[in-house]
Order: structure tokens, then sequence, then C-alpha cells
């Protein structure tokens, strides 16, 4: 197939088939935050590069290798967003979002662009749902988002994931860590990549994000960010899980879970799937209480999550849930000549009017095509019109299931579907 036919390597179209499943998906997404107070929110596809490159950070994988950067025909230089954290945070500064009642809560649904390796569950256009809370510090913020995260793949059908928790301090607590990683980093320099080599002075922290299987060897040994928490975010995480058993909520404490955007600080956590092989987190999320500041608004603890859709999706598939129902015809009208055709739309008028799916001939065919259709489509029912019905007002309502016939009155349709 030529290449105008073909979708960009690592996007994938969702066809008319599967996009109920969607929008199932989406609907519970939102809805379920609504519960907890969070509002959509919709933010560009693309942003100001220094936007990724100040918030994600630009020793991150994403913003070193994953970005896909342009310069627009203004000379600016433009990013499709790698994930919406960064660009919501923008919206909520440049919106003084902040200086309303805090905390704001606000949810969104999007697409994403990353230059990665296509392979299962690795995408080059994905889409997220997410959540962000803008300015809560307290433990109870933490509790409450991981609920909401574990409430909504519930929600969805989707149970037995592993949440692992973390805690990656502040900076405070974090540079005395740094050192111990770039002690016993210097000591592996070697065998490191030469982006970790390059990494190890800037952020040594990135090294154990690193997908190289010799940097993650290496990285296995390395001290842990659990052991350099200083007293506020030592205590800061121990009421984090006790809040989480309080709530029945199960949980792991994973020392090794570092996040791969540079604005994480305190509680990091991710939802793991056993069902979906190498890329098996489902949901990321933490606290960045730094990144309102890193932007230029006043410092205000925040934290959130993101869950990538096409895995929740791979999730559900591979246990065999239920996504919702596929859309239903309610009827198809069969008509056969211009005024039976005049008629027949004019029906499909009230009965969409009613909230029925209705569907007529718009391809002036023939009575068998148009029951071929009607068939292909699934249509519950099916009604021929023609001259005689026309004058008799009297129709047969089809059951295309079982093929039963009921005479009913032409203007008493509705009511007959409703039964
Ligand atoms: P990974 O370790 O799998 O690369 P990440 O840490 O880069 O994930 P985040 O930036 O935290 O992921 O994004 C949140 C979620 O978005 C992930 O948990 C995953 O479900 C989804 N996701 C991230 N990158 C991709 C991708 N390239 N294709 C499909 N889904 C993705
Ligand atoms: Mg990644």
């Amino acid at each position: 197939m030529s290449e105008i036919n073909r979708a960009v390597k690592g996007t994938n179209d969702v066809l008319p088939e599967d996009s109920y499943k969607w929008q199932y998906i989406e609907d519970k997404m939102l809805k379920t935050a609504a519960l907890y107070g969070f509002k959509e929110i919709r933010v560009p596809v693309f942003e100001h590069t220094e936007v990724f490159k100040r918030s994600v950070g630009d020793t991150t994988d994403v913003v070193q290798k994953e970005m896909y950067t342009f310069d627009d025909k203004g000379g600016r230089s433009i990013t499709l967003r790698p994930e919406l954290t960064a660009g919501v945070i923008r919206s909520v500064i440049e919106n003084g979002l902040y200086n309303q009642s805090l905390p704001q809560k606000v949810c969104y649904i999007g697409g994403c662009y990353r230059y990665e390796k296509p392979q299962a569950g690795r995408l080059r256009e994905f889409h997220q749902f997410g959540v962000e809370c803008i300015g809560a510090a307290a433990p109870a913020a933490d509790a409450e988002v991981i609920a909401l995260a574990q409430n909504i793949l519930t929600s969805i059908g989707i149970e037995g994931l592993s949440l692992e928790v973390n805690s990656i301090g502040c900076p405070t607590c974090r540079s005395k860590y740094h050192e111990a990683l770039k002690a016993y980093f210097e000591s592996k320099k070697e065998n490191l990549c030469d982006t970790c080599k390059e990494r190890l002075d800037r952020n040594p922290m990135r090294i154990l994000d690193c997908k190289s299987p010799v940097c993650k060897d290496i990285a296995k040994d390395a001290p842990v960010m659990l052991d350099f928490l200083c007293e506020e975010c030592g205590e800061h995480f121990e009421t984090v899980k006790t809040l989480l058993s309080e709530m029945g909520i199960e949980y792991t404490v994973n020392p090794t879970i570092v996040r791969g955007l540079d604005y994480y600080t305190r509680t990091v956590f991710e939802f793991v799937s056993g069902d979906i092989g190498a890329q098996s987190t489902v949901c990321g999320g933490g606290r960045y209480d730094r990144l309102m500041e890193q932007m230029g608004a006043p410092a205000t603890a925040s934290l959130g999550f993101a869950m990538g859709i096409e895995r929740l999706l791979m999730v559900l598939e591979n246990t065999g849930k239920d996504l919702g129902s596929k859309p239903v015809c309610d009827i198809y009208i069969a008509p056969m000549g211009e005024n039976a055709l005049k008629k027949a739309s004019s029906l499909c008028s009230t009965l969409r009017k009613e909230g029925f799916s209705a569907q007529t001939d718009i391809c002036g065919r023939g009575l068998k095509a148009q029951m071929r259709y009607a068939n292909k489509i699934g249509a519950s029912y099916s009604v021929v019109l023609g001259d005689n019905e026309l004058e008799t007002e009297i129709i047969r309502l089809k059951n295309m299931e079982n093929g039963e016939e009921k005479e009913i009155n032409i203007n008493s349709l509705a009511e007959a579907l409703r039964k």
C-alpha cells in the first residue's frame, strides 16, 4: 500500500466498530472524576517547546529523545505535547486559576506524542486521561488522588492491578541522595550508556529510569531515596500510607519508582497490570510541589496522575471484559418509491426526536439491497413502506432477530418500539 494510505508508524485509527469502547471508558472516567469534584479542562495539542523543557525536565528521556519539536512558520519552537500536565499547568497559571479557591481540581483526556519505538502498548500517538489537583499539600490529597485513580480503574472493569508507591522526597533531602547516587554511579561510569554518563552530574536520578538494560542492571543496587528522606517527607509518606490502609487500598512500597518526568516530588505511584506484557504501567502519578514555581507562579503544592487509555483497553480486552454495548440501530425504514421515501424521512426524524436510532435509504436502492443493509447494520426492527402502507396507514413492524411481524398503525411506531 502506498504511504498516503497508511497511518504514520506508531499511530492507530479508532474505527467506527470500536469507538464505543473509547466512549464508554471516557464517560466513566469523567463521571467518576466528577464525583471527586474534578472538572474537565481542554488545552492545546501543542505548546511552546520551553513549556515541556522547563517542567518535564531537559535531562529526561521524554525531552532528550522523544519530543516532536519543530519551528512553525513564525520561527517559534513548537512541541506536540508528550503529556498534558505541563500544558494544564501553563493554562492554570495563564488563567490565574491558582488565585481562585484552592484546591483547583481539573481532569483531561487527550492525545500525546512521543517519538518512541512502537511496540505493544507503546505508541507514538497515544491517549491519556489524567487529573491535576492544584493547591493541596496535605497527605490526604495524595490518598484521595490515588483512591480516585483506583476508583476509575474499577469503574471501567479493571481489577487486580498492583498499586506501587514510593516517595522521592523534596529538594532538601534529595541533595544528599544525589551525592550518594553520584558516588555509586561514578564507580560504574564506564558501563553507563552515553546519555547516562552525561546525566551523572546534572541529574543522577534520571539514570534510575533509563531503559538501557545495562544501566537498568547497574541501577538495581543503587541507593534508594527512601533511606534519605528528611523528617517532613518521611512523615508525609507515612501518613499517605496510613490513609491508604484506612481506605482499604492495598499497596506495596517500591523504592525503585522514580517516574520519567522531572517535576515529581514526594509521593509517586504506579498502577501495574500483570496482563499486558512488558509495557505494564497503566497509570502513573505523584506530587509535583515545585512545578508551579518552576513555571513562574507562586509555589503551589499540587499532584496528579495520568493513565494510558490504549493500555487500559489492552487490559480490558485481554481479560475479556465487557466494554459497554455496541450502538444499535432501533429501526430501518425501507421505502419503495418517491412518496414512501418522503414519508420514511419524516418518520425517521420524528423517531430520532423521540430518541430512537432510525435509518432509511439515502442511496436510492431497491428493496432487496435495503434489507441486506438493514441486516448488516444490525437493525432491531424494520418496516417496508410502499404506496399501500401510505394509503392504509397500516405497517408491518418486523423483529429482525426472530422474524416476527406485527401490524400497527403508522402513527404508533414510536409507541411500538418503546415496548
Ligand atoms: P513508560 O515507563 O511505560 O514509558 P512513562 O513513565 O513514560 O511510561 P508517563 O509519562 O507517566 O509514562 O505516562 C502515563 C501513562 O501513559 C503510562 O503509565 C502509560 O500508561 C501511558 N503511556 C506513556 N507512554 C506511552 C506510549 N508511548 N504509548 C502508550 N501509552 C503510553
Ligand atoms: Mg516513557
